[in-house]
């Protein structure tokens, strides 16, 4: 019963006696701590043994957009039509401590960040160097770029690749202008986050036949130490994704946007059949935090409360299918 069918009963009943009006008076009490009992924040936090309260590895996190957005911009949704919920934070140093401050609430211990601008990457890893893994965003190949990048690996100074979003301009993965970058990340042997899938921003050359994860085959066969992963689990080329995961062992994926772009139950869809298909050791988790660091938590509870993962599945995805891939355990991966 809703509380106004309840206070409409309430009042117009007709008590005949003391004990009447103490009995209804009694019933509201009760009726007031159960509503009090049902109060939707009380229920989002109760934990359930399937509730992951371990830290978390976020394997794809940026310090902007690789596009200008007017401010108050709201997140992104799809499909259209739809609104997003949260207005774009674009100060630099606002986004920076509050993306901060958030991943302390979910215990987000290490992610990896990338940005068009290499000088906020750094900036953010010099604020917190234990927990950020700085990588350029690469929009277009620059042979100019190549060369400053050989200098930073060398340097420390960066230690990934990407996220590689040239599909964004409408370049393939096997496009050969990419071909020295992948060959610097073998040398390096540093971990390569790449957007190949059907979805992206609406810029003018974005191409989805550019995405699909069937065009990455060349690139894995040319460069077999390369540790590759993409973004939003190839979405939505899920036989593709399926089929190139099965056949490439050493390719990973994150679950990126689709958390929180896309429809719920067309996320879990999706997951679910990754895992069923036997995925769930290569799935990490990834929030791509742009502008919006409010999402970072809806991307979190789209995992925790996925109604098919158990105990087990949440904490590989996660934090133990990153470390694996990051090489935590490692010696030498310790800077990572
Ligand atoms: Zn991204």
């Amino acid at each position: 019963m809703y509380s106004h069918e309840f206070l409409r009963a309430f009042y117009h009943h007709k008590p005949d006696s003391i004990m009447s009006y103490t009995s209804l008076s009694l019933i509201f009490l009760v009726f007031i701590i159960l509503s009090c009992n049902q109060n939707p924040d009380q229920e989002k936090q109760q934990r359930t043994p399937e509730t992951y309260s371990g830290d978390i590895i976020d394997m794809h996190m940026h310090t902007g957009l690789p596009h200008e957005v007017p401010p108050g911009t709201p997140s992104l949704c799809r499909p259209a039509p739809c609104e997003g919920t949260v207005p774009t934070t674009v100060d630099q140093t606002a986004l920076m401590e509050k993306t901060l401050d958030i991943m302390d609430t979910y215990h987000i211990t290490k992610a990896f960040l990338s940005g068009v601008d290499w000088s906020a990457v750094k900036e953010w890893k010099k604020t917190d160097p234990e927990r950020f893994i700085a990588s350029p965003f690469i929009l277009k190949p620059d042979e100019t770029i190549l060369g400053e990048l050989k200098t930073e690996y060398a340097a420390g100074q960066l230690m990934g690749l990407g996220e590689v979003g040239t599909q964004l301009n409408g370049i393939q993965p096997g496009h050969p202008s990419l071909d020295p970058y992948f060959t610097l990340a073998e040398e390096y042997d540093i971990p390569v986050l790449i957007h190949t899938l059907g979805i992206g921003p609406y810029m003018p050359h974005f191409r989805s036949s550019a995405g699909s994860p069937l065009l990455l085959e060349e690139v894995l066969v040319e460069h077999p130490k390369l540790r590759l992963f993409v973004e939003n689990a190839g979405f939505p080329y899920r036989d593709d994704m399926i089929a190139m995961m099965y056949q490439y062992p050493e390719l990973y994926v994150d679950v990126s946007t689709i958390t929180w772009v896309i429809p719920r139950e067309a996320f879990y869809d999706y997951l679910k059949t990754l895992i069923r298909a036997g995925l769930g050791k290569r799935i990490m988790f990834g929030s791509d935090q742009m502008v919006w660091p409010e999402k970072i938590g809806e991307a979190v509870d789209a995992i925790q409360k996925a109604p098919f993962l158990n105990a087990e599945q949440k904490e590989d995805i996660f934090y133990n299918n990153a470390a694996r891939f990051l090489r935590l355990d490692s010696p030498g991966s310790a800077s990572l």
